[in-house]
């Protein structure tokens, strides 16, 4: 090895451990924050016999669900713990979950710089929340967040400043968006933006609420970080009553057999709110990497060969 590859090894192993370190705090900062807010902690599920179809959603592009055969029975990976947030919510209250998600994202999606197909998002769930409810809390917590990130030595290994965060952030519906960015407005709208801003009325999955006295518009919301780093967290009020679920699922021509355990646990559904937040993408976001992967020890980048 020359003398600048052995620096340049260093620099980057030097970089790794400060954002590998920065995870685990942010991880911290996320455990103490849902604790002191109240919430149940729960121990994730990998496998489920319905999950989330990520879809019809203008934002996602997965290949397809993972699915495993195992004594006679079908499973699914998780997509997302969606399915079960609702029944959690309901049978144990205010819940959150460190959930290892896999999606199989089209080869592309590694270019986006925020893409990995296996990745881990803190996910919850209030019972009777609204969706500004949902909002004010997340943004309690990256006040959190900014005071973890303003004394962490990580930022000056990496030779880096934090962003501050500054809440309350601007709620924008996705039809102002379009409007004012086009159809595909994440990126140059996230470029446009200097604080996070919530992106509200996203036409998606049935899970989704949507706005009884006004149909068509929806009850969710996207957080989105600025500077062109893109979506952050998507949530939502949910729909709880079995019989809307139902026709949802037919209205988006999903295959109704991979939501029947679903459905048959979705009787009494309690009306709730809640979001996921990718904690990679959080640890990007902050540390200003390039790519989502840079903050993970074992990359799962689309179409990226990886390493273990
Ligand atoms: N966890 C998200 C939610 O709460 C859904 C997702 O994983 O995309 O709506
Ligand atoms: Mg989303």
């Amino acid at each position: 090895m020359s003398g600048a590859d052995a620096t340049n090894a260093r620099e980057t192993a030097t970089a790794r451990g400060a954002r590998l370190r920065l995870v685990s705090d942010l991880l911290a900062e996320t455990t103490r924050f849902f604790h002191e807010e109240g919430f149940v902690q729960l121990l994730p599920v990998m496998l489920g016999r319905s999950t989330d179809p990520l879809g019809p959603d203008p934002g996602s592009s997965i290949l397809r669900t993972t699915e495993l055969d195992y004594l006679g029975q079908r499973f699914y990976l998780m997509n997302s713990m969606i399915l079960h947030k609702q029944i959690a919510a309901r049978d144990v209250g205010r819940i959150w979950i460190l959930s290892p998600n896999v999606r199989l994202e089209r080869a592309e999606r590694g270019s986006s710089g925020r893409h990995l197909f296996e990745f881990t998002q803190a996910d919850f769930e209030i019972p009777g929340a609204k969706a500004a409810e949902v909002r004010a809390l997340v943004e309690r917590f990256y006040l959190g967040v900014d005071r973890t990130v303003r004394t962490h030595p990580a930022f000056a290994a990496l030779g880096v400043e934090p962003p501050r965060f500054r809440p309350p952030w601007p709620v924008v519906t996705t039809h102002e968006l379009a409007d004012r960015f086009g159809t595909a407005w994440e990126e140059p709208a996230s470029k446009a933006y200097e604080q996070p801003f919530w992106a509200i009325c996203h036409r998606r999955e049935f899970y989704d609420r949507e706005d009884p006295s006004e149909p068509g518009h929806f009850l969710n919301y996207d957080l989105i970080y600025p500077e062109g780093y893109g979506e952050a967290l998507s949530g939502a009020e949910r729909e709880w009553d079995a019989e809307r679920i139902r026709a949802r699922i037919q209205r988006d021509g999903i295959a109704p057999e991979a939501f029947r355990a679903y459905l048959e646990s979705a009787h009494d559904l309690v009306p709730s709110a809640g979001a996921g937040f990718g904690i990679e993408r959080l640890a990007r976001f902050v540390s200003r990497a390039s790519h989502v992967g840079d903050v993970q020890l074992f990359r799962r980048v689309p179409g990226e060969p990886i390493p273990l």
